[in-house]
């Protein structure tokens, strides 16, 4: 297999890019006798002139010896081993050329599913490149040869925009069903095509994801939506039938909940642009809601412990497929059950505003609004109420009965 060969002028890359630590650890690697490159996202961004996430090295060296070699490096994983080389900014992962191509499953062990249970046989980067995912994440670089290496036609499918797996798609996405959520995370960010070969793999094999661990389906989810592509992941899954995998339980019979998730990963988009920081709680408590919203009755009326029912059973149902660590779990909870605060106006809404939660619950009020209309009354309430001093709240609350009753008799 001869790859093509670029020198990075040609993509305007400069060192000044790349992250130092990178930098160094490829440096020391040549320097005691060994190939290193850029592969993945830091050579795939650099090249269309994005900002990358994080610089991933590959080596010919072998885990151990680059534990040796660095020494503030540790090994992980099990299936995959890595190394984890650690400096004051940044954690660098450093892993070693694979072997085995698609075709000659001899070095990964694959179960009777077809599906990897280990992958840890060194080989060369000619079957390095083969181990990889995408066309476009086997693009390698060596920055001190300057070289661009591209063994798999990764230049152009990231010229044409074009989401390819390097093989056959059904195979690669039984080898590793995740890989679905791997295609769809880059066509959003990105915002490239699936090929239509993968497309009609997700199809037939889209369920395969119920099996993997639901510790790495919840980074998956993290990735998809607090990148700051949510919207376009949202319409991705959903558009190739994988977002009623991931969250099952409910069904959006007149696309009213299509119409607030697209508004709410919109928002939560442009939170991320400005600079204003996400919340994991806030965005479960998004992907959750039409079951809440369904099986509490909320927006007929409210019975509180229906309502805590129905929020502790879908809470319990998600950490199944997705897990959401505890922590976040009683910010869900919490933002969930404020939502019936906002229709129990009286003395305690003046303290309910001073709540640690009350921020998240009143944002999420909003969103709702964007399909309940019958909440605009309650909302400008509330909006008013937020930010009026104490005299004025006092006065607000007086006169709340008697204008949420004139709203019913109009
Ligand atoms: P990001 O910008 O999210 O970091 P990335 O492409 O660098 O994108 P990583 O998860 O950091 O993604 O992985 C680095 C590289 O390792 C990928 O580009 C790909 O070549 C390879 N890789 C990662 N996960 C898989 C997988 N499940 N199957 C095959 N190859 C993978
Ligand atoms: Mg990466």
């Amino acid at each position: 297999m001869t790859p093509d060969i670029y020198n990075d002028k040609r993509f305007g890359i400069n060192h000044k890019d790349i992250s130092p630590n990178a930098l160094s650890i490829i440096s020391k690697l040549h320097k005691s006798g060994f190939k290193a490159y850029i592969v993945g996202g830091g050579i795939r961004d650099m090249i269309k002139g994005l900002h990358p996430k994080d610089f991933d090295i590959v080596t010919d060296c072998e885990p151990e010896e680059i534990r040796r070699i660095f020494r503030n490096s540790r090994i992980i994983g099990r299936r995959f081993k890595l190394v984890h080389i650690a400096f004051p900014d940044e954690v660098l992962e450093t892993t070693t050329f694979r072997s085995g191509g698609t075709n000659s499953s001899e070095s990964i062990e694959v179960n009777d599913k077809g599906r990897i249970v280990r992958d840890n046989h060194w080989g060369t980067q000619e079957e390095d490149v083969m181990r990889r995912d995408l066309t476009i994440n086997s693009i390698y670089y060596d920055p001190f040869s300057h070289e661009v290496i591209d063994y798999t036609n990764g230049i152009k499918d990231l010229k044409d925009r074009k989401i390819k797996f390097i093989g056959n798609s059904s195979e690669r996405i039984l080898e590793d069903p995740v890989r679905i959520l791997r295609a769809i995370r880059f066509a959003a960010k990105l915002n490239f095509t699936i090929d239509k070969e993968i497309a009609d793999g997700i199809k037939e094999h889209k369920h395969q994801l119920l099996e993997m661990p639901s510790a790495r389906l919840y980074e998956e989810i993290l990735k998809l939506f607090m990148s700051g592509h949510a919207e376009n992941s949202y319409k991705q899954l959903s558009s190739h039938g994988v977002f009623d995998v991931l969250f099952p339980h409910y069904q959006d019979r007149d696309g009213l909940f299509h119409k607030f998730f697209l508004n709410a990963f919109r928002e939560t988009d442009q939170r991320l642009e400005s600079g204003k920081k996400l919340n994991v709680g806030f965005i479960y408590a998004i992907l959750l809601w039409p079951k809440v919203f369904i099986d509490s009755e909320i927006s007929e009326q409210i019975n509180f412990k229906k309502f805590y029912r129905s929020i502790a059973g879908v809470v319990r149902k998600q950490q199944i497929i997705t897990s959401v660590p505890k922590k976040f779990s009683s910010f869900i909870k919490d933002v969930w059950m404020n939502q019936v605060r906002f229709n129990r106006v009286g003395k305690k809404s003046l303290n309910f505003t001073k709540n640690l939660r009350f921020r998240a619950a009143y944002d999420f009020l909003l969103l709702r609004g964007k399909i309940e209309p019958d909440l605009k009354f309650t909302i400008d309430w509330w909006t008013e109420f937020k930010t009026a001093n104490y005299d004025k709240k006092i006065r607000l609350l007086n006169t709340y009965k008697k204008k949420n009753a004139r709203r019913y008799n109009s």
